[in-house]
């Protein structure tokens, strides 16, 4: 594995975009005329892509690159010669990949885990990656798998951001259950205290559906400790409820439990699920149409809001939502995973709306485009 920056702004290569990282694969800088043989290029010119590895010319294939690559995006090529955009510096949802493993295995994962070990390779190339990312990211994500599965490894690349970016802002996506041991979460206490909030999915107030749907028998209460834990140190958490045919029908419960039980949380965001990954694979068990809860999920919102709880509502557009919470839905869906159809276009609310996930295998019946506001 080996990454690199991009970096058009070299004079010598005309208006060539270049990639270049070292042999061993940790950048240093470009120079063309200083280590020229410790580096590989490829270019882009005339539709015509080249790695150029001293003797040694490669073709790769950057087609669906070309347009966007801009100086500061970082590139990762694996050992089959294929390239990954690791980051892009225009976006505001770049995220930290930090592992394929999960201890949990939810029934609508849209990114299915895998049983083999990847932390030591990750944790390498996170390290490889903060190292050469642009000097001005203000905020960036956290996300796996379990990010928490790096045990004491996961400080050590928090440590690495925030000295490199000392006002950043992370936001980190984990299951929580690790930090059900007071001893781990007093591992993170400085961390915890920087400006940072960790998501934590909240799948139901029944400890049993919560079980079910995350795959784990435990994690319930796992899961409640360590937001207990993390409370304890003053962390901020987002909690994450993601709807589903097994939870659809308790929202406006699960928001009293939360105002009862969970009052410290900073944000609650209640989410539309991707469908794709488990999601496609469990579709009889897990798979509700939006349409089934609207009505509940605006009572749930209601509630939280009426509590004075920071409640938001992620990845439903406005044609699946009652009116009385159009103020809480969220262009939540990243910049590259977002589609409006064409029926979009004439659609009242398309320039706030988050659109439909193009990921998604299969849609809600009920997407229809809203020709005026007052014809809700
Ligand atoms: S029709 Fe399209 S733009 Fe309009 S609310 Fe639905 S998804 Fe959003």
């Amino acid at each position: 594995m080996r990454i690199g920056k991009v970096n058009n702004d070299d004079t010598n290569i005309n208006t060539e975009v270049i990639f270049t990282y070292q042999v061993n694969g940790v950048y240093s800088g470009l120079s063309s005329n200083n280590g020229f043989e410790h580096h590989t290029y490829i270019l882009l010119s005339n539709n015509q892509y080249q790695m150029k590895d001293l003797g040694c010319h490669y073709f790769l294939n950057l087609d669906q690159y070309k347009e966007q690559l801009i100086s500061g995006d970082v590139l990762k090529l694996d050992s089959r010669r294929t390239l990954f955009l690791s980051f892009r510096k225009s976006s505001k949802d770049n995220t930290l990949f930090l592992t394929n493993s999960c201890n949990n295995r939810c029934l609508m994962c849209s990114q299915p885990p895998s049983s083999k070990n990847d932390l030591a390779y990750y944790f390498q190339f996170t390290k490889s990656l903060i190292d050469i990312l642009p000097l001005d990211i203000n905020d960036i994500g956290i996300t796996g798998g379990e990010p928490t599965l790096h045990g004491e490894n996961l400080i050590k690349i928090f440590e690495l951001l925030f000295e490199r970016y000392p006002d950043i802002y992370l936001h980190t996506l984990s299951n929580g259950r690790y930090f059900s041991k007071m001893e781990n979460t007093f591992k993170f206490k400085d961390i915890l205290s920087k400006n940072m909030a960790i998501g934590i999915p909240l799948h139901s107030d029944y400890f049993a559906d919560h079980d079910l749907i995350s795959g784990k028998s435990g994690s319930y209460n796992e899961t409640m400790k360590g937001l207990y834990n993390l409370a304890s140190f003053k962390t901020r958490i987002e909690l994450r409820i993601v709807i589903n045919k097994i939870n659809y029908q308790r929202l406006p419960q699960i928001s009293e439990f939360i105002f009862k039980n969970l009052p410290f949380v900073n944000h609650v965001a209640f989410m539309g699920m991707e469908n794709i990954g488990y999601a496609v694979k469990n579709k009889e068990q897990i798979w509700v149409d939006p349409v089934e809860y609207k009505i509940s999920l605006a009572e749930a919102v209601s509630n939280l809001s009426g509590w004075n709880m920071n409640v938001s509502v992620y990845n439903i557009p406005y044609c699946l939502s009652e009116p009385s919470i159009y103020d809480y839905l969220c262009k939540s869906i990243s910049e590259w995973k977002i589609k409006f159809p064409d029926y979009c276009l004439g659609c009242h609310f398309i320039q706030n709306c988050c659109g439909l996930f193009n990921t998604s295998v299969y849609q809600s019946s009920g997407i229809h485009p809203i020709t005026s506001p007052h014809n809700l």
